[in-house]
């Protein structure tokens, strides 16, 4: 048996924070508002896997009004995830994300979040999924103000 779930977050960007995605930082001119350190690739997996389940989202389990997660390294709340689903009688099998942001190009980062990923949730990189596009200039994102992701996550009854 399999079941899917979807994850979807945004961040925006701000001057004087790093720019983490998928558990990178990434050279830019900006990172992204948040308690944590507002890795939207990584916030948006977990939902998937955690909606897969049925089990809630990342709001209700690792809170922003809880001082413990101020910072949180998101990697650290993707793993907890695998294993609040794992305690549920799941095993993530497969992702696959999509990054939505004008700047800067994440291409050349993709083969290090792929296997960031990867290394947090126990499986191959040819189990993680990760694209990126643009905008092409319309909306929020369109107008460099943020970074939006979407990821969908399978797992499989162990
Ligand atoms: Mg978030």
């Amino acid at each position: 048996m399999t079941r899917t779930g979807i994850g979807y977050d945004s961040h925006r960007f701000v001057e004087g924070r790093p720019l983490v995605l998928g558990g990178q930082v990434i050279p830019h001119t900006h990172g992204l508002a948040g308690h944590s350190d507002a890795d939207a690739v990584a916030h948006a997996l977990t939902d998937a896997i955690l909606g897969a389940a049925a089990a809630g989202d990342i709001g209700t389990h690792f809170p922003d009004t809880d001082s413990r997660w101020k910072g949180a390294d998101s990697i650290d709340l993707l793993r907890r995830a695998a294993a609040l689903v794992r305690e549920r009688g799941f095993r993530v099998a497969q992702a696959d994300i999509t990054v939505i942001l004008e700047r800067p190009r994440l291409g050349p980062f993709v083969p290090a979040i792929r296997a960031a990923l990867a290394a947090a949730l126990d499986l191959t990189v040819d189990d993680v999924s990760v694209k990126a596009k643009t905008n092409e200039g319309m909306g929020f994102v369109g107008r460099g103000e943020g970074v939006a992701t979407i990821a969908v996550a399978t797992l499989e009854a162990r």
